[in-house]
């Protein structure tokens, strides 16, 4: 085995700084290791990636130049195989709090999120005037919670009984208090609040005796015009296993979508979590991973906690190389193949376009913007040949392809903006690919 030697080839290779700092904190995994695969073992699971990223390839290609054999070199923390699982204690119901971070003031404001916004500002400096109850709807991470707790935040400073809540622990709370025979309690508790905020509501699907419960808090709440808002995934009428009774008074009051932030408010997003974080981004490197990710903040901060931690373990700045190889080494790992349907469906969802006006003749405007789009990210992304995708948009010959090609050339060199959106673009297509192959296999 070679596992040691190319370790000490590698150290002939790299400054012996880094060396001493991370090539010297690695063990072999003997009982992991074969000759297709070396497992090395490092102190912490940010070294172990660390490592892989930065000197993983390089390995790999010492082992190939020593043995003449191709390997696979992984990285993983030593105390993985050793980590335990530890039971955790019965769940005993309390509440939870509030987030003092989530506020008004650090939520950034889009038109994507505007409508949301201006409701639950206005909610919170009348609860129980205007709307009620407020029903916030939108998908996964777009800022729900978020608003939620900052309805509540602003209560609390004017010492008003703030209840927060998910529906589950709702649910368990109900349950534990009708075992123990104390649902007096349970209902003095939610029905003596100023504004009681109830996150996630879609999960009292099925859940028939709950939603009785909760459709007697919501009416005594109410008549008293105590405040209720409520969040969920879906609007209420598309939510299901969920009574008839309940569905009407959610609409009673206003229902506020949260759509997706175009990349102008994904930018800004970064920006205000940067600054709270203390994390420092160079401009091109933010507006990368506006680009690159989707839309789901969660996985933003998450990806901006992720470089920054890095960033202080080898103490360098995080350049736009070293941004793109942390995302690019993620990405390689989860990449599938993509076809020309999946392209041409992205990029009809985001322009705005049908999938037959893609395909059809017509010379408006935006549809051969729209098409160029994805010959240029066809021609990029999948192995089309020219001749093959000139028939497949009906085209006389290849001229047209490669006028269409030339033309998006010419914007992304003339349009800063432009680039970004097609960036954007492939991503998305990239992830629409991955769900498909994944869904393939499960
Ligand atoms: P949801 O409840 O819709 O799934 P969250 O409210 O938990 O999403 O938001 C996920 C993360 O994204 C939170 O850290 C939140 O602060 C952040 N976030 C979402 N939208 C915004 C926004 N417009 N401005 C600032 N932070 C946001
Ligand atoms: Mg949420």
């Amino acid at each position: 085995m070679f596992a040691k030697e190319i370790l000490n080839l590698l150290k002939e290779e790299i400054p012996s700084i880094e060396y001493e700092r991370y090539i010297k904190q690695l063990k072999i995994s003997e009982k992991n290791s074969k000759v297709d695969r070396i497992v090395y073992l490092a102190p912490n699971i940010l070294l172990a990636k660390w490592i892989k990223t930065k000197y993983g390839k390089r390995l790999a290609k010492l082992y190939e130049s020593k043995t003449g054999l191709k390997t696979q070199i992984e990285i993983i923390p030593a105390n993985k195989s050793l980590q335990q699982v530890k039971s955790s204690p019965p769940p005993k119901p309390t509440l939870q709090k509030i987030n003092p971070t989530y506020t008004f003031e650090n939520f950034v404001v889009g038109s994507s999120n505007e409508f949301a916004y201006t409701a639950a500002l206005s909610t919170a400096k009348k609860p129980g005037k205007i709307y009620n109850p407020l029903f916030i709807y939108g998908g996964v991470g777009l800022g729900k919670t978020h608003l939620l707790h900052a309805i509540g935040n602003f209560n609390l400073k004017k010492e008003k009984s703030v209840i927060y809540a998910t529906i589950e622990q709702f649910m368990n709370d109900f349950t534990y208090h009708l075992r123990n025979d104390s649902i007096e309690q349970f209902r003095e508790k939610y029905r003596e609040c100023d504004l009681l905020l109830i996150d996630d509501i879609q999960f009292l699907s099925g859940k028939e005796r709950t939603q009785e419960e909760f459709f007697h808090t919501f009416n005594e709440l109410h008549s008293e015009n105590k405040q209720i808002v409520l969040t969920s995934d879906q609007h209420p009428k598309e939510i299901k296993g969920l009574e008839e009774r309940l569905k009407s008074r959610f609409e009673w009051g206003l229902i506020a979508a949260i759509q997706r932030p175009e990349l102008e408010t994904k930018i800004a997003i970064i920006k205000k979590k940067c600054e709270l974080n203390k994390i420092e981004l160079e401009e091109e490197v933010i507006r990368y991973i506006a680009a690159y990710m989707d839309s789901n903040i969660r996985q933003i901060e998450g990806i901006l906690i992720k470089l920054n931690a890095y960033s202080s373990l080898i103490n360098q700045k995080v350049t736009l190389e070293f941004a793109k190889s942390i995302l690019n080494d993620q990405q390689d790992e989860e990449e599938g193949s993509i076809t020309l349907y999946e392209i041409a469906q992205v990029v009809s969802t985001e322009l705005n376009v049908k999938l037959s006006e893609l395909k059809s003749k017509s010379r408006n405007r935006q549809i051969v913007h729209a098409r160029r789009i994805v010959i240029y990210l066809a021609r990029t992304l999948t192995p089309n040949s020219m001749p093959a995708l000139a028939q497949f948009f009906g085209m006389k010959d290849h001229t047209s392809v490669s006028h269409a090609m030339k033309k998006v050339k010419e914007l992304i060199n003339k349009d800063e903006k432009f680039k970004l959106q097609l960036e954007e673009l492939t991503h998305k297509i990239k992830r629409l690919a991955l769900e498909k192959q994944q869904k393939l296999f499960t």
